[in-house]
């Protein structure tokens, strides 16, 4: 089996299996204040500090949560209380699904590029002076295409709005500091770069503690912000990817060209292609075939990748971010193949080559569906 899925979730990095597994053996609750706790809480602050450096936060605004998802969730549900809430078309689900029930949603479109319109952005901000959350997330999920969020984060200041980053898909594959893209929140989680699926972080903006209606009060742990014992394995796991990914970065821009080109000359469109996008991550299109048939066939060939969003696997639907990029019916022939940290040349020979004797025998299928009627009529 060839992984070519690490946008759903990345490999464990072997440093994140030991620093859980010492974990594991803590017994204690951080919150707990004989031996015992004090160990477990040296062990979370430690990893508090790592994250907090590494992204430039206050250690203070870091709030740990069981993923991306609650980390987004905490910030539309706490920031955008009583304010407009400005959401990208091409959002994930955690953001888009928070602001679901009752709030006031303001969509923001792309272009067809798939990054944000800035100028719908301006002219949407314009409209109102009331209070807003604006939230643009820094890599998409599906296409990889990378959005100009220091470009994003200008107008909100101009006008005072928060502006949250889901950074989910950034964070270890592009630079994600806090202070650099000007951003007051962002979201993260540490199966996406390697860590341990269970842990996830709110990072906040500014030196002193930000305080945040949370959305599970609990215990009062986080500062009150997120109740409730830390997953601590997961959370040194967290940390301990982030150094791993910071630390020994790759690029994958060329295997990833080398799966476009292939795929090009196979008659399939790439998604997003103008746009500055992951290094890792190709989104391919075949016109006329289905993601599920290409899903079923590359599984058979032994290779994993996705269509859509991987989040929601087991649903294989038509692409809402493909769809706002204008794609039209190609919404529904895609696939994303995203590279894991660990992907060899050899890994990505295969794919190209499965892929090629997939998109053969698909259009040779499709040009006999096309012949058959004329042949009745014939007959
Ligand atoms: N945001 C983005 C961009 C994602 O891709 C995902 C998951 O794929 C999430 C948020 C949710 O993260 P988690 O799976 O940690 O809840």
């Amino acid at each position: 089996m060839i992984y070519l899925d690490a946008n759903a979730t990345e490999p464990l990095r072997p440093e994140s299996r030991l620093a859980a597994l010492e974990a594991l053996d803590c017994v204690g609750n951080p919150s707990s204040p004989h031996k015992a706790g004090r160990a477990a809480r040296a062990l979370l602050d430690d990893a508090r500090k790592r994250v907090s450096t590494r992204l430039g936060v206050h250690p203070d605004n870091c709030v740990f949560t069981s993923g991306g998802t609650e980390a987004n969730t905490l910030a539309v549900k706490a920031v955008g209380r009583n304010r407009r809430i400005l959401i990208g078309a091409t959002e994930h689900d955690a953001v888009r699904k928070a602001a679901d029930d009752g709030e006031l949603v303001e969509w923001l479109p792309v272009l067809p590029d798939g990054t944000i319109d800035l100028a719908a952005l301006e002219k949407t901000l314009a409209r109102s002076e009331a209070a807003a959350l604006v939230c643009v997330m820094l890599a998409n999920n599906e296409t990889g295409v990378i959005n100009p969020i220091e470009d994003v984060a200008s107008l909100c200041r101009k006008t005072g709005a928060w502006l949250h980053v889901d950074a989910v898909q950034a964070v270890g594959r592009v630079s994600a500091d806090i202070g650099t893209l000007g951003a007051d929140s962002l979201a993260l989680s540490g199966h996406k770069f390697g860590g341990m699926k269970g842990a996830g972080a709110l990072l906040l903006a500014g030196d002193a503690p930000v305080v945040l209606h949370p959305m599970q009060a609990g215990g009062g742990q986080e500062r009150g912000r997120r109740g409730g014992t830390q997953a601590l394995p997961a959370i040194v796991s967290l940390a301990a990817a982030l150094d791993a990914a910071l630390d020994q970065p790759v690029d994958f821009t060329g295997l990833r060209d080398r799966i476009n080109a292939a795929a090009s000359c196979c008659g399939a469109t790439i998604c997003g292609e103008d746009a500055p996008r992951l290094h890792n991550t190709s989104c391919i299109a075949l016109p006329g075939v289905r993601s599920e048939a290409q899903l079923i066939a590359l599984d058979l060939e032994g290779f994993c990748v996705s269509a859509g969003s991987a989040c929601s696997s087991g649903k294989v639907g038509g692409s809402h971010v493909l769809a706002a990029m204008g794609l039209g019916d190609l919404a529904g022939n895609a696939i994303r193949v995203s590279l894991p940290w660990n992907v060899t040349e050899a890994d990505v020979s295969g794919f190209i080559a499965a892929y090629e004797r997939m998109a053969r025998r698909q259009s040779a299928r499709s040009s006999r569906a096309q012949i058959a009627p004329a042949d009745q009529i014939g007959m």
